[in-house]
């Protein structure tokens, strides 16, 4: 009697757990995890100006390796249910697909750990075969990521938890299914660039400093190319996302101008590194003509990389078994809770194919949710082996 995957999605799905509600989703982890002999343990984590949001940790086993499966059960909102043709809690299936939201976002790939876990425990008599399996699910994903798995992480931490490696259940497919692995991500920087100038009644130009003229010096001079790419990512990019000047009048030469900017940046940066450049650039550009100051904003979101080697070799060779595809290794797409679980070891992303995560009438193929449970738990084997 295998755990069937697809039973484990739909009532999760039937849980109302938008972000960042916990909408009965732990509780029922909590029982199947329980019941499978895991040690549960369930925590809220709060700060002021944020909701306070609830995790869960469990493991099984207390020697090491300890392998680690990390995902959210919180998802984005269905927007207008009235859109959906399928209920986004209802957790139908309908054809060969099962819909929902976070069926693909990522309660499915959660099903599908869960059930290889089981399965394992059933086939070695309630003991991972070799070592620990552990489950680090947080409610606090989608939302600020803030009293998720940042807190949770050093929650286990403080405990003496060690862990050995990690896959993250994120959709990380993308045209078909088992075609990618993400095992690392770029960073992610954001800042204003804001230049003043002096007020004044546009009939005079050269009694008044214009800061657009400046600004746009600088953001041709920060829009030069940053690199070349490195040998898991491609080129960093620095792209402005709104120049606000706010000026109502047009007979009037403005104060001041803004620019924001985002920049993806590759593993040949830090963001200190990244901000010394650009503020090299820009100090260049301004050739002491043009007054300007720069406002960072924090970033938790620092590039990484999972180096292929034994790990993603294993993660590789169990999806090319059951897919017939061999993977690649991927870093590309936003940012995950990888970001974090970096720092405690070695992680890589992989789960169903992205297509329809957010979007009305979200749903993953059954033939995918089982193929994904058969690779968790081929994974599992070998890494037991
Ligand atoms: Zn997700």
């Amino acid at each position: 009697m295998t755990a069937d995957p697809v039973a484990i999605a739909r009532n999760l799905i039937r849980c109302r757990s938008i972000t960042p509600e916990e909408g009965g989703a732990l509780a029922y982890l909590q029982e199947l995890l329980g019941k499978a002999g895991f040690s549960v343990h369930r925590m809220t984590f709060a700060e002021p100006g944020t909701a306070p949001v609830e995790n869960l940790f469990a493991r099984v086993g207390s020697e090491q390796p300890n392998l680690v499966f990390a995902g959210h059960t919180d998802v984005v909102p269905p927007g207008d249910e009235a859109a959906w043709h399928h209920a986004p809690f209802g957790g139908e299936v309908a054809g060969d697909r099962l819909y929902g939201r976070g069926a693909v976002d990522m309660k499915g790939a959660i099903a599908c750990f869960v059930a290889a876990a089981l399965d394992h425990l059933a086939a070695n008599g309630g003991k991972p075969k070799n070592g620990s399996m552990s489950l680090l699910i947080t409610g606090d994903e989608e939302g600020a990521a803030v009293n998720g798995t940042i807190k949770l992480l050093r929650w286990t931490a403080e405990r003496g938890e060690k862990f050995d490696h990690c896959i993250l259940g994120e959709p990380s497919s993308l045209e078909v299914f088992g075609d990618t692995i993400k095992a690392g991500r770029r960073g992610s920087l954001s800042g204003t660039l804001i230049v003043r100038g002096r007020q004044g009644h546009v009939a005079y130009p050269d009694r008044f400093d214009n800061p657009i003229r400046g600004l746009v010096t600088l953001i041709a001079a920060l829009q030069a190319p940053l690199d070349e790419g490195s040998e898991q990512f491609g080129p960093s990019n620095l792209e402005f996302t709104s120049v606000d000047v706010g000026n109502p009048t047009v007979n009037l030469i403005p104060a001041e101008a803004r620019g924001r900017f985002n920049i993806r940046y590759n593993d040949r940066h830090s963001q200190a590194s990244l901000k010394a450049l650009i503020e090299h650039r820009a100090r260049d550009a301004a050739a002491a003509r043009i007054r300007y100051a720069f406002e960072w904003q924090p970033s938790n979101a620092d590039v990484f990389v999972t180096k292929p080697g034994p790990f993603t070799d294993l993660a590789a060779a169990a999806i090319a078994a059951v897919t017939g595809r061999r993977p690649n290794l991927s870093t590309t797409g936003g940012t995950s809770d990888a970001r974090f679980i970096k720092d405690y070891c070695p992680v890589l992303e992989f789960g169903p194919v992205s297509r329809t995560m957010h979007e009305v009438d979200e749903c993953v193929p059954i033939a995918e949710l089982v193929a994904l449970t058969a690779i968790y738990r081929r994974i599992i084997e070998r890494y037991f082996g």
